[in-house]
């Protein structure tokens, strides 16, 4: 049965990091050869580094920048000029602003079935931002930020401010992100059926379904519902 309502997870879900602004502006700034691909292979693994630990997804993001650089070839003792170079980075133009192709189009498929979509994410009231950088914003109904709301996930309760908003019981409806620790298990927390997004199959084995990208999870939808 396909689910009345999709709330998705932001970053790293819809939006991702400009690896190839990032790349140049920092390694062109720091004197060092950093490139797009050379940060992309080190993403899984980063991810990966933040679930541990318990930490706020604040600093999450912060260590999931720190861990890629580093892996990618930033020196540990030049920390501090790589935060200084990022800040002001994201200060210029939202870091997250980069998305997967075709998302766009499978957000329009799902709402055109007439599925509801909102985005609930753990962020610095930016949320919403980074998503009209990517292009998606129009996509949604509304973005719950946890710096706006003041709870985070997992708290289960930022996932019933979504479900309140749309007027829609949990039962019927999906979650869609990338952290199993954070969206699986908060979903789960709140009732919701969940999807791990995992474009580099790092999960598999986990128990958790799990799609390659947006447009896997929306073609699967709409094929159920077809069928
Ligand atoms: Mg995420």
């Amino acid at each position: 049965m396909i689910p009345a309502a999709v709330l998705f997870d932001a970053g790293n879900t819809l939006v991702f990091l400009d690896y190839g602004r990032l790349a140049a502006a920092v390694g062109s700034r720091m004197g060092l050869p950093l490139t797009e691909s050379g940060l992309r292979q080190h993403a899984a693994e980063a991810a990966r580094a933040m679930e541990q630990g318990r930490l706020t997804d604040r600093e999450r993001g912060a260590a999931f920048l720190l861990t890629l650089f580093e892996r990618a070839g930033v020196p540990a003792d030049r920390t501090e000029e790589l935060k200084a170079a990022l800040l002001e980075l994201h200060q210029r133009a939202h870091l997250w602003g980069a998305t997967e192709p075709g998302t766009g189009d499978a957000l329009a498929r799902l709402k055109r079935a007439g599925v509801r979509l909102a985005v609930v994410s753990n962020s610095d009231g930016r949320a919403a931002t980074a998503l009209a950088a990517g292009g998606l914003l129009d996509e949604f109904e509304f973005v719950i930020d946890s710096g706006e709301v003041g709870v985070e996930k997992p708290d289960p309760r930022i996932f019933q401010i979504a479900l309140d908003r749309l007027g829609v019981s949990a039962a019927e409806a999906l979650y869609v992100g990338d952290l199993y620790e954070v969206d699986v298990v908060g979903a789960r927390a709140a009732g919701l059926d969940v999807v791990l997004l995992d474009p580099a199959g790092a999960h598999a084995g986990r128990d958790v379904r799990t799609v390659r990208s947006v447009t896997e999870l929306v073609d699967g939808l709409l094929a159920a519902r077809a069928a």
